[in-house]
């Protein structure tokens, strides 16, 4: 049975006033399934996840999530028909513990009535956060602080699950914890995962499908396999070594 693409992006543009930055970009993400999304500084991947998720309005193209088009509604309209951002830099709210900022992401779900299951979840994927809801979210480290955010997008039970570099500045053991945890949601929970990393050797070890964005273009696309055999992008995202 072919899986569903929860996400399926088409024919994208996006940019910044004048400057447009996507050019006609197609991505689909089915469910259970990681893409990673690599290229260099400046490629647009940050500017393709927040076109994703409504934070800036594509100029062209369309997002659909799960059959329903959501092209050009604003984000939370969009995060509440089951799309979750995590930022970079892990936007957690330092002065909250643990325990508001995981809340403050199920506010969506409220009426639902299921957030204390859902921190349980959240609680045994991250198990390191059991310990430590109490404190401020500042005090944490960047991993743990990475942790909260992804939990805290979580709590709305996403269909869809889009992630900007979560690994930036962590320690590799943090790194293989966050990335771990990506692979249980998507084998366990079917979540559909998008993962933007600059840590081009860690995606590919969870990814199913990778991408290769340059400047604003879908220039490769195909499994980890088949692009780590491809000497260009070996060279150029996996250190050629
Ligand atoms: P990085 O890996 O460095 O985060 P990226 O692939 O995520 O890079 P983007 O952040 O999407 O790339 O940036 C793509 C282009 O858009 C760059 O040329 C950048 O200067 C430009 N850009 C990003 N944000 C803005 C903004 N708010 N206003 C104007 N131009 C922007």
């Amino acid at each position: 049975m072919p899986h569903v693409n929860m996400l399926d992006v088409g024919g994208l543009r996006a940019g910044y006033d004048k400057l447009e930055v996507l050019h006609d970009v197609d991505l689909r993400v089915g469910e259970g399934r990681l893409l990673a999304v690599i290229g260099a500084n400046g490629a647009g991947k940050t500017t393709l996840l927040r076109a994703v998720s409504g934070l800036i309005r594509p100029t062209a193209g369309r997002v659909v999530l799960d059959g329903r088009e959501l092209t050009g509604l604003p984000p939370e309209r969009i995060a509440a028909a089951g799309l979750a951002h995590v930022p970079e830099n892990r936007l957690v709210f330092p002065s909250l513990s643990v325990a508001d900022n995981l809340a403050l992401g199920g506010w969506t779900r409220r009426r639902t009535g299921k957030g204390a299951a859902r921190r349980s979840y959240i609680l045994e994927l991250f198990p390191r956060l059991a310990g430590r809801l109490k404190q401020p979210a500042g005090t944490l480290s960047g991993g743990e602080q990475q942790m909260v955010a992804i939990g805290r997008g979580l709590m709305a039970e996403p269909a869809v699950l889009v992630l900007d570099e979560p690994s930036l500045g962590l320690a590799p053991r943090l790194v293989g914890e966050i990335f771990a945890a990506l692979g249980q949601l998507k084998a366990e929970h079917r979540l559909a995962i998008v993962l933007v990393e600059q840590n081009a050797r860690a995606a590919f070890r969870v990814a199913d499908e990778v991408v290769v964005l340059d400047r604003g273009r879908v220039v490769t696309t195909g499994t980890p396999e088949d692009l780590a055999a491809d000497d260009r992008v070996h060279a150029a995202y996996l250190g050629g070594g």
